[in-house]
């Protein structure tokens, strides 16, 4: 899922990422929470009507957010208060709250509030996360009104298989029709994450979408998806061409280097997207050093395209029974892809 966080995957019509191959996208309630406000999105039709954008969408709860670019003042079992990064007021967040956000925002998919805490945080600390995780996601269910989301659970646990299995078992009771594997991503080295899904993917029931939060790296998709996961969602594609890096099937491409100044080639000769139809590397890579804004604009295009071709060839590797296979062939070209 390519990141549309206030309401919009930056620089791209729905109609490109479409084209790019896109089937759903996602956004987040903290920002759109805050600005416009939830209120104001419903009065503007939901998210679906308001972005133009007719595919499935998914929210996440804000609590993420919460826990990572705001001012904490509160949290305790009740609420988590916080001071908005915006104009600095006091908000609250609850797990019927969070819900009723949601609601109002009316995406496809949308998430318990959970407590995501840092990846290093003492084992008793991050017993009481997974806990009151749990104890936030009954209520969220309870909380819940409109029949016509799916909410997903969210496990936490961190790289703590034991923290992992507690969080499973508190949660699936709930039968959510969806769980998302969170805390991950976080600061761990990459192979932690990957041990961390080995013993954690089993824990889900096989019949239910499995969704890993925040990941990632094109290398980290494939080890998740060879893992059993089925959603991601990642700002990497979007951000890092807006610092003009692009993915490419030969490895990452800075199109600011000055090798590509007269180079009439395209981006990525394996692609078949409009950027890469359309234009030269030599004409990208002015852009950028003209600050504009067509160049953010093409590499996004490009890069969104990248990441959903990966993903398209992975299924069909995965179909027939060529995953592995497809890993190693790609490994080379991936592992410097940061
Ligand atoms: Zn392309």
């Amino acid at each position: 899922m390519p990141v549309g966080t206030r309401g919009t995957v930056k620089g791209l019509w729905p109609q490109q990422l479409r084209e790019a191959g896109a089937q759903m996208i996602l956004a987040n309630t903290y920002h759109l929470a805050l600005r416009p406000g939830a209120d104001v999105v419903a009065d503007l039709g939901g998210l679906h009507q308001m972005m133009g954008w007719n595919g499935p969408i998914l929210t996440d709860s804000g609590g993420f957010q919460v826990f990572s670019l705001a001012e904490l003042r509160t949290l305790n079992d009740d609420r988590v208060v916080f001071k908005s990064h915006i104009d600095g007021s006091l908000l609250d967040l609850t797990p019927e709250s969070a819900i009723r956000i949601q609601e109002q925002l009316g995406a496809d998919c949308i998430m318990c509030l959970d407590e995501c805490p840092p990846h290093d945080v003492p084992p008793e600390r991050l017993a009481a996360a997974v806990d009151r995780t749990t104890r936030w996601a009954a209520r969220c269910r309870e909380a819940q009104q409109r029949t016509d989301q799916a909410l997903f659970g969210i496990l936490q646990g961190g790289i703590d298989p034991g923290a992992r299995e507690r969080s499973a078992q508190g949660l699936l009771p709930l039968d959510f029709p969806g769980y998302a594997i969170g805390g991950l991503s976080v600061g761990e080295h990459p192979d932690l994450m990957y041990s961390t899904l080995d013993f954690t993917v089993p824990l889900l029931p096989a019949d239910r979408p499995r969704y890993l939060m925040g990941v990632g790296r094109p290398i980290d998709l494939i080890e998740g998806v060879l893992r059993g996961v089925d959603l991601f969602d990642c700002v990497m594609p979007t951000r890092n061409a807006r610092n003009a890096t692009a993915f490419t099937s030969t490895g990452v491409v800075k199109i600011r280097n000055a090798k590509h100044q007269r180079d009439q080639s395209p981006l990525d000769p394996a692609c078949d997207c409009s950027t890469c139809r359309g234009f030269s590397r030599g004409y990208l890579r002015h852009l950028f050093l003209s600050n504009e804004m067509l160049g953010p604009m093409l590499l996004s295009l490009h890069n969104v395209a990248y990441y959903q071709r990966l993903m398209r060839e992975l299924r069909e590797a995965i179909l027939k029974g060529g995953g592995a296979d497809f890993r190693s062939a790609h490994l080379a070209a991936l592992r410097d892809a940061t």
